[in-house]
């Protein structure tokens, strides 16, 4: 049982986030939406989830949105405690996506996080692992929050500052629901191990953060580390910079070989966008 002494009292972190799942669910059975939508990643916060809506005792189905970067550890994780997992396949795959932008995704230019990890939920009641306290500046989230404008459209898998337990995403009509928003990254490995839960192995290889391979928002030691370890996906990076540059117009070629490309994505930085390139902005 995970409990948090507060100004009000004890609380029970497990109590609560059941609670939310169940108010979720009685939202999504009020406007007919069936089962809860689980935007289920694999790492640990989404098994917490997933445990939590069996304790919950509600309807609700995992998703998994493929994004052809996903490390094989985690899709054996997945095929293998949580079976009943629906993969949902993506329209283009990283590698097809980097030749159609003519530019590798950067911190400023994740249009592959749109493309590959925000299908899916729509018209459904919609639950993520997002919590605060992944992100250094938590102090002023809010408990609860409607979103309504379209600057506001929520990703999945953003730990922003100004997550909410339950959110409203007004672009895709969907209604989000964040049971675990408030648990720590001690809470979640107490609950995991207390309970004898299943986590994927690259935690204990020692990978802090679990997904895409060489994803821009990570840090350059981590993708250096998950390319060297993944050499099949460095090829294929090394191959989509290759047939992106032959695709490129001349003039708008930044570089010359998809080596160029790799040094330039690795050492990925907003204050060194290369001048002239491509920068795109999210929100349009
Ligand atoms: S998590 Fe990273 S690599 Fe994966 S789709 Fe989003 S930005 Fe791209």
């Amino acid at each position: 049982m995970l409990i948090k002494n507060t100004l009000f009292g004890e609380i029970d972190m497990v109590a609560v986030a059941i609670k939310r799942i169940q108010d979720a669910y009685e939202i999504s059975k009020s406007q007919n939406k069936g089962a809860l939508y689980v935007a289920f990643s694999g790492g640990k916060d989404s098994v917490c989830v997933a445990e939590l809506c069996k304790m919950a005792k509600v309807p609700y189905e995992l998703h998994y949105n493929t994004t052809t970067v996903d490390p094989f550890e985690l899709l054996h994780f997945i095929r293998d405690n949580y079976p009943e997992t629906i993969f949902e396949k993506p329209r283009y795959s990283m590698w097809q996506l980097i030749v159609k932008k003519h530019m590798p995704p950067t911190r400023i230019a994740r249009f592959c996080c749109q493309e590959l990890k925000e299908k899916g939920g729509e018209n459904r009641i919609c639950l993520t692992g997002v919590r605060r306290f992944e992100s250094v500046k938590r102090s002023s989230r809010k408990a609860f929050e409607t979103v309504t404008s379209k600057k506001d459209r929520i990703l999945f898998d953003d730990n922003g500052e100004f997550r909410n337990a339950l959110e409203q995403c007004t672009i895709k009509a969907k209604i989000v629901c964040n049971p675990i928003i408030d648990w720590e990254d001690e809470d979640v490995w107490e609950f995991i191990k207390s309970n004898n839960f299943p986590y994927c192995k690259l935690y204990d290889m020692g990978y802090s953060r679990i997904g895409c391979i060489g994803c821009p928002m990570a840090s350059r030691f981590e993708r250096e580390r998950e390319l060297k370890e993944h050499p099949f996906f460095k090829q294929k990076y090394l191959d989509a910079f290759d047939k992106m540059l032959k695709e490129m117009p001349e003039e708008t070629r930044n570089w010359k070989t998809a080596e160029d490309v790799y040094n330039w994505w690795l050492n990925d930085k907003i204050e060194k966008q290369i001048e002239g390139q491509e920068e795109m902005n999210l929100n349009e």
